[in-house]
């Protein structure tokens, strides 16, 4: 579903934040990115949702190459991404319901059914009672789920997270991850980049890790949601470089093992093509 192929990006100022990245992450697939700040992992993000454009290689969806996509037309590519940031960007003067309500405000849709999609978002990550709420009225962990909310008001097919719970305390944290997993349980395709080597640890998914720009082709400790044996920490990179996991991105993305790398949600094949308004 989501290819890199040999994709380097450099941005204006010469800093090369990507360098010949190749990966493949399934549809269906839940996948954290992880790896030091710096590492690159927010330009990658970035690069999927065409909020930067690579300089080198391809970037895929669908089989389509991003490199094609006019730029008149990336709003509507973006219909098919939510994000979600560690800040969560909420409109501090306008009350939960109309921040989740923004990207269906954005594309017309009629005020019945907003109310109804915006309902089924708040509902999905229990906040239903706060719709009217200010976002300076909420604890951090709750401001955290309307960004998700909003993220996932227009049932986008792939979910995009940079370091989602990066200012919350480790309970929160696994909640928060917990409310991902529902979300690709139903078929949405989930990455989340990471610097929180515990946290991906403790989820057992599949982790890409990033160091400077470049996949690291070493592999991570921590498979099967259990925490990982302790080995001796990379004190380079805070793991183990040689630490065989299931669940560790090669350099095709496939896990080790996995002939197909298949989908994580057997018979999940939700098309990122535009779909029409209801
Ligand atoms: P991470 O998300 O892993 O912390 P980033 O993708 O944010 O890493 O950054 C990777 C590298 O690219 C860093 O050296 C960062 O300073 C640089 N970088 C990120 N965004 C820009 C930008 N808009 N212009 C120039 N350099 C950038």
């Amino acid at each position: 579903m989501i290819d890199f192929m040999n994709v380097s990006k450099r941005y204006a100022n010469g800093t090369e934040a990507l360098r010949n990245l190749s990966m493949h992450i399934d549809a269906g697939e839940f996948v954290f990115l992880t790896g030091h700040s710096g590492a690159g992992k927010s330009t990658l993000l970035r690069l999927i949702a065409l909020l930067e454009r690579c300089t080198q290689g391809e970037v895929l969806i669908d089989g389509h190459n991003l490199a094609r996509v006019p730029r008149k037309q990336v709003p509507y590519f973006r219909r098919n991404i939510g994000m979600v940031f560690q800040d969560h960007r909420l409109l501090g003067d306008r009350s939960v319901f109309d921040n989740v309500a923004l990207p269906l405000v954005i594309e017309s849709y009629g005020h019945h059914e907003t109310a109804r999609r915006v309902r089924a978002a708040l509902d999905k990550v229990g906040l239903l009672k706060k719709e009217r709420s200010l976002p300076a009225m909420l604890s951090g962990g709750e401001q955290q789920r309307v960004g998700i909310a909003r993220a996932v008001v227009a049932r986008p097919t792939i979910l995009l997270a940079d370091e989602p719970t990066g200012n919350l305390d480790p309970l929160l944290s696994r909640e928060i991850v917990d409310l991902f997993t529902q979300f690709n349980q139903v078929g949405v395709t989930v990455l989340i980049a990471s610097h929180d080597i515990a946290l991906v640890r403790r989820s057992g998914r599949r982790a890409v890790v990033i160091r400077e720009g470049e996949l690291w082709q070493g592999d991570f400790p921590g498979q099967g949601g259990e925490p990982a044996a302790q080995p001796p920490l990379n004190p380079d990179l805070g793991y183990a470089p040689h630490d065989a996991s299931p669940h560790v991105s090669n350099s095709t993305g496939q896990r080790p093992g996995s002939a197909s790398g298949s989908s994580a949600v057997a018979g999940s094949s939700r098309s990122t093509t535009p779909r029409r308004r209801t």
